[in-house]
Parts: C-alpha cells; sequence; structure tokens
C-alpha cells in the first residue's frame, strides 16, 4: 500500500508544489482547500502526474474550528495512519500591528497557529501508535524577524515555530520526526500584485524538494529547523 501524505492547503503554491512531489514519489495524498473547483483541477492535474496514487480532497475553512474538524473527519474516514502530515495552509495579511482593522490578528492566529494546533491533535496519536511519522509546519523567515508591513502574520508565525518546538519536543520518545520550516519569500499567490522581477523569489518546488529531502533521511535524522532564502537575500 502507498504511504500518506497529510498535506493543508494543496491547491496553490508551496502547497500545491508539495502534493505534485509527494504524489510524484507515490503518496496517497489528502488535501484540502476553500475551493471545492480548485481541489478538483488539483486531482486531474495529480491522475496526469502519477496514476498509481489515490488523492482525497476536502473542502474546508482551516480558519474556522468546524472546517478543521472536518478535515480530521475525513481524515479518520481513510482509516489510516498518515505517514507525513504538513501544515501549510496560512495566509498573509499586510498591515501593521498599532494601526491594522480589528480581526486581523485573530484570523491568522486562526488559519496559521490553530489549524496546525488542531489537526496536528488529530493525527499524532495514530502516528504514536505506530511509533512512526513526520511532521512539518511550514512557518517563515516571519516566525524569526520582525516584519513592519505584516506584525500579525509575524505573531502568528512566531507562534506557530514556538509551537513546533514544543512538539519536537513532546514527540522525540515517540519516534516522530517535527521540523519547523522557514521560507522566505516564495513565489506564489501571496505575492499577487507585488512588482518584483521572479529573480528575487525561491520557487515552490525548491522548498518541496528540501521538504522532501528531510522526509527522506533515515528515521535517526530529524532536522529540526530549515531555513530558505532567496539568493539575492530577504524583500
Ligand atoms: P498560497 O499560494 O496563497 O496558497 C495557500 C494554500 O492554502 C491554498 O491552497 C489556499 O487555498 C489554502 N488556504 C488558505 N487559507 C485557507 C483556509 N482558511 N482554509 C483552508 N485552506 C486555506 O500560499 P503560499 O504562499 O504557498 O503559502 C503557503 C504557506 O507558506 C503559508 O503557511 C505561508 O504563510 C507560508 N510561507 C509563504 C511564503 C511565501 O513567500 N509565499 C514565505 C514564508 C512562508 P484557498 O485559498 O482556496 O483556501
Amino acid at each position: 500500500m502507498n504511504k500518506l501524505a497529510v498535506i493543508t492547503g494543496g491547491t496553490k503554491g508551496i502547497g500545491k508544489a508539495l502534493v505534485e512531489k509527494f504524489a510524484s514519489e507515490g503518496f496517497d495524498i489528502l488535501t484540502c482547500s476553500r475551493k471545492e473547483a480548485d481541489l478538483e483541477s488539483l486531482k486531474s492535474t495529480i491522475y496526469k502526474l502519477n496514476k498509481n496514487v489515490a488523492v482525497s480532497t476536502c473542502v474546508a475553512d482551516l480558519s474556522a474550528k468546524s472546517g478543521r474538524d472536518a478535515l480530521l473527519k475525513n481524515y479518520a474516514s481513510l482509516n489510516r495512519t498518515a505517514d507525513v502530515l504538513i501544515n501549510n495552509a496560512g495566509v498573509f495579511v499586510l498591515g501593521q500591528i498599532h494601526n491594522e482593522p480589528e480581526g486581523v490578528l485573530e484570523n491568522q492566529i486562526q488559519t496559521n497557529l490553530m489549524s496546525a494546533y488542531d489537526i496536528s491533535r488529530g493525527v499524532v496519536p495514530g502516528m504514536i501508535a505506530k511509533k512512526k511519522g513526520t511532521i512539518f509546519n511550514i512557518c517563515s523567515t516571519a516566525s524569526i524577524i520582525p516584519y513592519v508591513t505584516g506584525g500579525s502574520y509575524c505573531i502568528s508565525k512566531f507562534a506557530l515555530l514556538g509551537m513546533t518546538k514544543v512538539l519536537r519536543e513532546e514527540m522525540k520518545e515517540h519516534n516522530i520526526r517535527v521540523t519547523a520550516v522557514l521560507p522566505g519569500a516564495t513565489l506564489t499567490a501571496s505575492w499577487e500584485g507585488v512588482d518584483l522581477p521572479q529573480e528575487r523569489f525561491m520557487k515552490p518546488e525548491d522548498i518541496a524538494n528540501s521538504i522532501y529531502g528531510i522526509y527522506s533521511l533515515s528515521d535517526q535524522t530529524v532536522v529540526e529547523e530549515l531555513l530558505l532564502r532567496p539568493q539575492l537575500g530577504d524583500i
């Protein structure tokens, strides 16, 4: 039987590159997003890429507890344990702490932090029972650097890195590897409208290939943090 990768937010950007990479390596996939049409289109892309893998999708808004529950219900219905969980779904909202509208922080905490918290809590028990599994949380350079144009985003990503560090310690004795991935600027829909040359960004495929490489190391090795930046530096 194929291995199973659960990847949140798999229809665009880094998540889509991850789905394509793991599917091309023979993993069955469970993914989600808020748009059914995008999920259907992803399914046909993956079918063309590798007919020997199964792709399960779920329309779910992970900024809401109900959406997170819907994804976990879908996962439970597969009656399998994920070999890999990648908490990727996230949003970036431009803004500053001192003057952004109310709710900007709450929305990003729900989407960027609580989704990873709840989905991990749903998936980890099966991994513990198997004494095997790998979890990647897609943090950001905004997890270690204060960006004045994304204050609440930074808060959510600093918190996600903190959660990842704690989960890493909790999971040690259970033989489950936990990795924080900290990409800098990567060319995805998140950057729509920004007028900069493509060379200033990393490619989503580079993030996906790096993550797959880390996954492929022996069970004796965990990469606790992976920091990736555009060759020309931060934007
Ligand atoms: P993206 O291109 O905007 O794609 C985000 C994916 O997540 C899409 O599939 C999107 O689908 C889904 N998603 C967003 N909000 C969701 C929600 N509430 N519920 C369910 N699915 C949701 O983003 P990206 O740039 O690839 O970013 C992916 C991750 O990398 C994020 O955590 C981001 O913070 C992080 N990151 C990105 C960069 C960068 O420069 N791009 C740098 C550092 C870290 P729908 O919108 O259809 O729901």
